[in-house]
């Protein structure tokens, strides 16, 4: 089902200070920043060959990101992998009683179709499938 890695989340505090250190010390290039209405949060991301790393700066109190941070500290919040039809994934890990934050996809960042693994189920990390987009 899975056939690459999407994209790393790491949560932040400063994005504009992360994103120095990602341009600057680490050399990526930053293909975009863009507020995820949905999440409550504003993602820049940094293209590494495939994979994306996204940096999640909250943008309320009540964001997801904004109760990692509280909770855990920045760092990395979850992994997301690349499927195709992640409705009939959600089914089939439904079926296999796999407990899910999203029975339904959601648009995520890019415009992607999204859904989050309940991290219990995942062994503590918080893990994402996503679709992309046909464009
Ligand atoms: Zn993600």
């Amino acid at each position: 089902m899975i056939k690459q890695i999407d994209h790393i989340g790491i949560a932040v505090t400063d994005l504009e200070q992360q994103m120095k250190f990602y341009s600057e010390v680490l050399g990526l290039s930053c293909s975009g920043v863009e507020e995820v209405s949905d999440q409550k949060v504003k993602v820049a991301i940094f293209p590494v060959g495939e994979v994306r790393i996204e940096l999640l700066q909250p943008t309320a109190e009540d964001s997801p990101i904004a109760k990692f941070l509280e909770k855990k500290g920045e760092g990395i919040h979850h992994i997301a992998y690349c499927v195709i039809d992640l409705e009939g994934n959600l089914k089939r890990l439904e079926e296999q009683q796999v407990q899910l934050i999203d029975a339904k996809p959601r648009v995520g960042a890019g415009g992607h179709k999204i859904a989050f693994l309940h991290p219990k189920a995942t062994f503590g990390v918080l893990t994402e499938l996503c679709e992309h987009r046909k464009s």
